[in-house]
This record gives C-alpha cells, structure tokens and sequence, in this order.
C-alpha cells in the first residue's frame, strides 16, 4: 500500500482500513463454524463506519450493539433486524422499547432487574420480547484486567441461579420468550483453555433448561478472539470453533459468535506524521501528529501496536512516539528502537482497526482523523476528516 500517496490526498492523522482483508477474516470465523449452523455478529463497538457495516452486511453478518446507535448503525447500513443482537449491562427504557419496535433477533439480560424491566416494557407495547441471558461463568479469561469480562468480580452477566430464575421468569411471562444463552469472557483472548471452560458450563445449563422445557436455540459465545499485535501466540478460528462446538454434543442451538476485534483489529493502520523530533536528557521522543484522542489504545491499557517509518529502515536509539495532547499519558508507543526521522516522515501504526476511531474524542479540540478504505487497490474516503466548526456546532449558538 502506498502510504505516502494516501496521506498526501487525504492528510494526517488518517486511519487506513483494507476491505478485503475485513471480508477475508469475516470468512475465516465464518467457516470455522460451518459445522452447524451459525451467525456471526459483528460486535460494532470495535469499528461502527457505515461502509464498514456495508461490507459486512453484505457478506451476510449480523450485528452485536451496545446502544440504540448501534442498532441504528447496523439498520441503516443494511443488516436486517433478525440478525441483530442488544448486549450491553446498562440499557435505558427507551433504548429497550426501541429495540422491540424494531424486532431485533434478541435482547441480552445482564441482570435480573433488566429481565423485570425488559419484561414491563414489552407488555407495555403488547410484545412479546425475545430474550437470551448472559451468563457469567467466573472463568479468567487470563486477559488485561480492563477487557476482561467472565469473573464474578466484572459488572458483566448474571451467575448461573440467578440465569435459571431469569428463564423460570421468561418461561412463565407472556412477554418475554427466551430464545437465547449468551456468554462473553473477555477480550483479546489468547488461550483456548477458558473459552473452553465457560463454554462447557454454559452448555450445561442449556441442558438444565432443557429438562425443566426451556427450549435454548441460540448458543451465543460472545466474541474475544485474540489477534496479533505483537507476537502474541493466538487462537485459530478452526481450534476456536472446535474448542466451542466439542462442549455442544447432543444439543441442536444455532452458535452465534460476535467477534470484533478479530473482524478488523488488523485489517486497519493509523498514519500520522512527524512534527519534530526532542530529546531531553537521557530520553527520545519522536512528536507526531496524531495523539490519544485519535487512538486511545496505549494510554487506556498500555496496549502496544507495532510502529514503522515509512520508507526507512534499520534502527536508532529508543523513542517515544507522542502526540501533542498536554498529559504525560498521550502516548502512541515506547521505547522503540526507530530509525532517525525527520518532519513530515510518515509513521505507521498497526493493528489499529479495532477499538482506534470508535474510541477516539475531540479532547484538546482536535478534530477526528478522516477514515479510508482500500478495496481492490483503490481508495475511497469512508469518513472525511472533522473541521473546527464541527466541533463548536453544538454550543456556538449558546454563547451569549
Ligand atoms: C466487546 C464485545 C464483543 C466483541 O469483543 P472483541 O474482543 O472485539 O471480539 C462481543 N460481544 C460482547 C457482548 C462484547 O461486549
């Protein structure tokens, strides 16, 4: 790919994505599982550009949301009703109704006052709601702390009595109709050992409702499949998928997987260019344009991408690669042994497809990076680059 060419015609900060390789990933899960029937939904919080959704809509994915924007998101870019899922601890009533009236595939409970609250709204509209609920298998994913979801100790879930008493509620209530089993343990998970764990327990449950005619048909494993930003060892999508159907023997479920991050984490890069390069003291810093507003990764986890300037090879003496934002925390990488830059170089950062623009914020009143897909060696401008009067739309006319 020619990054110069692209950020000449489009500027920096710019996050790039490749289209096909986004398609190419949506085929790999897809076909891991291909074993029983499936649907994998897209989990929209890690990437919610329109055509990004297009493309996947089009390639027949579903949609896992966390707000009624995302359902939004996933409506307008074509991905029908009956694929799509509401996840997410904290929904608001409107948000619920919402989803009723637009009769989504299901809505995931992730608490017993939700399933109350669910089960209320849908009588209230004379519908009756489908529902799964999230379990929480007090699993460590053996994850960072902060994307890890599956322990007792996470906000995330119900524990297994709780779950039965969900269904026992959903089974005797008119209003609601429980289609569903939902787990998610975790981000970025790199071992097959837990997914394993939590899937079998969860399966075992399923069983459990089985007996008392609770009649579970989407077994929903959540998403989590790690990717390579460094040298992580990952998972296969095959051994993934294998792991999770080896624990569903005897029972005929629909799996639903929603992965994000494997979807498009390295389908996409973050150009930014070189301001200038300081040195104080002992230390390095290669000053960029781009900054933590632009892509929060590194400040919010300490999360590495791997980082590359364009057209320059071999190595220097350790940097830090900062953006301009005023906290000591705005940092793209540490300590790397970089080739000597000068203005204008381009630097390259990777893996930056997933949970890059969807986290970013206009802190230090900077404007968001424009977004640009690549589809068969042609580039196309999927989000152009906010300017200083979108950022002051909302409160200029309140100055007084
Ligand atoms: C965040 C999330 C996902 C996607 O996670 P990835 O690590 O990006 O695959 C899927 N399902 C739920 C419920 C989530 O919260």
């Amino acid at each position: 790919m020619d990054y110069r060419k692209l950020a000449q015609k489009y500027d920096t900060p710019l996050y790039v994505y490749d289209f096909g390789e986004v398609a190419k990933n949506y085929a790999a899960i897809k076909k891991a599982f291909k074993a029983r029937k499936s649907l994998i939904a897209y989990a929209v919080k890690a990437n919610s550009n329109l055509s990004l959704l297009k493309l996947l809509a089009n390639l027949g994915s579903g949609a896992d949301c966390v707000s009624i924007g995302e359902i939004k998101r996933a409506l307008l870019a074509g991905i029908p009703a009956y694929k799509i899922i509401f996840s997410g601890v904290g929904k608001r009533d409107e948000e619920i109704a919402e989803a009723l009236e637009k009769d989504i595939l299901y809505i995931n409970i992730e608490s017993e006052a939700e399933g109350h609250r669910v089960e209320r709204i849908a009588k209230e509209l004379g519908k009756v709601a489908r529902i799964s609920v999230r379990v929480n298998p007090n699993i460590d994913p053996k994850t960072h702390p902060y994307i890890s979801t599956g322990l007792s100790e996470n906000k995330f879930g119900v524990d297994i009595d709780t779950a039965k008493r969900l269904y026992l509620l959903a089974k005797k209530s008119p209003y609601l109709s429980p289609v569903g089993i939902h787990f998610h343990i975790g981000s970025q998970l790199t071992e097959l050992g837990p997914i394993k764990e939590a899937s079998a327990i969860v399966a075992d449950l399923v069983r459990a409702l089985q007996k008392i005619d609770i009649d579970i048909k989407f077994f929903d494993v959540g998403g989590g499949l790690g990717i390579r930003y460094k040298d992580e060892k990952t998972i296969e999508p095959y051994d993934y998928a294998q792991g999770i159907l080896s624990t569903l023997s005897g029972l005929d479920v629909t799996i639903v997987c929603e992965p994000g991050r494997f979807i498009v984490g390295n389908a996409g890069v973050f150009l930014t260019r070189v301001l200038y390069e300081k040195h104080t003291g002992s230390k390095r810093f290669i000053i960029v344009d781009g900054a933590m507003n632009d892509l929060l990764r590194p400040s919010l986890y300490n999360a590495y991408h791997e980082v590359e300037v364009v057209g320059k090879e071999g190595e220097g003496e350790p940097a830090d690669v900062v953006g301009p934002v005023c906290e000591s925390g705005d940092f793209l990488a540490k300590d790397r042994p970089l080739p000597p830059t000068q203005p204008r170089d381009l630097i390259l950062v990777k893996s930056a497809g997933a949970y890059g623009f969807v986290m970013s914020s206009n802190y230090n009143t900077r404007p968001r990076p424009a977004e640009v897909a690549i589809e068969e060696g042609k580039d196309r401008l999927i989000r152009e680059r906010e300017h200083f009067e979108d950022l002051i739309e909302k409160e200029i006319r309140f100055m007084v």
